[in-house]
């Protein structure tokens, strides 16, 4: 069975890998076969299960997968920690959430349930307001609809904001080998307030799926990191499951020196590894000041983490942006052992983040905060 670590002061004991449920939605099971459908949804999860992945993590946001999940946990509700997640900023439609979270996924309690993807300082201050978000997560706790209280998000500083608060147990985050310096910060701060750390992102949203060392590399070096209660990946196949569960076997039967020498290693591969941005660049070479690594930060926010809302509007504030990159002869560019070229990324960034942002990007984040 896996090995279950202690989520914070919650107390609950949680496998080291989760199950990001997302996996089990038909435009994700379809990416690597055929066979689609509930079916086939509940029976992978099923598997998950058998295997002792036991932290379950769902959204309101994420389609039909509460509802899938639900078909099982109906009779094996014991074996699941179950994370559910709302986009409501207010407390009524915190508390309707809920009560849709606790119908679909057919049972009458969820272990934590968190504010999702907080993005904006403001929706951070609307969710502490008055008929705020947390009022309606905290009648939830007292009417023994949900255990414990968390946030997810990307951004680092609004994360650690709001877990210093005191407001929330769990903290649900992205941390992988290409961003880990970005998210130290609130692993750190998290645990020194015993706040249980889940993570999320560790391959990427799939950019690291292109090789089976890749993925297991990306996988330990999340598995390895001091202080993760559990690294969730979206699942789609059985092979995924069984590969996936053998690498979070094998770190925990690591000693804490051979983690670190893990984690030492893989931070030392060049970033062009993985295959999303470039380290070999020079900027100083570039006549127009382009702030390259800026670009390709917001770029890899964009792609991997969803956050198209508040990338573009980023973009759209740079005063100098990627426009002079499509004719120059790339003066900055330097050879790339991996193939990877910094001024086709940089091409493909200028027209990506240049798109208008889209209802879903917008709706995505809340819904409600445009600027
Ligand atoms: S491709 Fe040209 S314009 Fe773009 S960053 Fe490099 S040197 Fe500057």
């Amino acid at each position: 069975m896996l090995p279950k670590r202690r989520l914070g002061r919650t107390e609950l004991l949680v496998s080291n890998l989760g199950f990001g449920s997302l996996g089990i939605l038909d435009r994700y099971l379809s990416r690597w076969s055929a066979d689609t459908g509930p079916l086939k949804a509940t029976s992978l999860f099923e598997f998950i299960l058998d295997q002792g992945i036991n932290l379950v993590d769902t959204a309101r946001w994420y389609e039909e997968s509460e509802e899938r999940l639900g078909a099982i946990i109906a009779s094996r509700r014991a074996e699941c920690v179950i994370t559910s997640k709302t986009l409501k900023r207010d407390s009524v439609g915190t508390l309707a959430d809920i009560s849709e979270s606790v119908r679909q996924l057919q049972t009458d309690y969820i272990d934590v349930y968190l504010i999702h993807h907080i993005q904006w300082p403001e929706e951070l201050h609307k969710i502490f307001d008055k008929n705020g978000a947390l009022e309606g997560l905290w009648e939830a706790r007292a009417n023994g609809k949900i255990g414990f209280i968390g946030i997810s998000g990307h951004d680092p500083d609004l994360l650690c904001a709001a877990i210093s608060t005191g407001a929330f147990d769990v903290v649900e985050l992205p941390y992988n080998a290409l961003d880990h310096e970005i998210f130290q910060p609130v692993v750190e701060r998290a645990l020194e307030l015993d706040v249980g750390v889940l993570t999320m992102k560790a391959l990427a949203a799939g950019k690291f799926v292109d090789s089976k060392g890749k993925v297991e590399k990306a996988l330990q070096f999340a598995l390895c990191v001091s202080g993760v209660a559990s690294v969730i990946v979206g699942l789609s196949t059985i092979d995924q499951v069984l590969f996936d569960v053998e690498v979070a076997r094998q770190v925990d039967q690591l000693s804490t020196a051979e983690r670190e020498n893990a984690l030492a290693e893989i931070m030392a591969l060049p970033r062009d590894y993985w295959g999303v941005d470039s380290q070999y660049y020079d900027p100083a070479a570039c006549p127009f000041n382009v702030p390259i690594g800026e670009i390709m930060r917001l770029e890899r926010y964009r792609t991997i983490y969803k956050n198209g809302h508040r990338t573009k509007f980023e973009y759209s504030q740079l005063p100098i942006k990627a426009d002079p990159c499509a004719a120059c002869p790339g003066y900055c560019e330097l050879p790339s052992p991996f193939g990877l070229s910094t001024q086709g990324l940089l091409i493909r960034a200028h027209e990506r983040l240049g798109e208008p942002i889209t209802d879903r990007e917008i709706f995505q984040h809340g819904g409600e905060i445009v600027k």
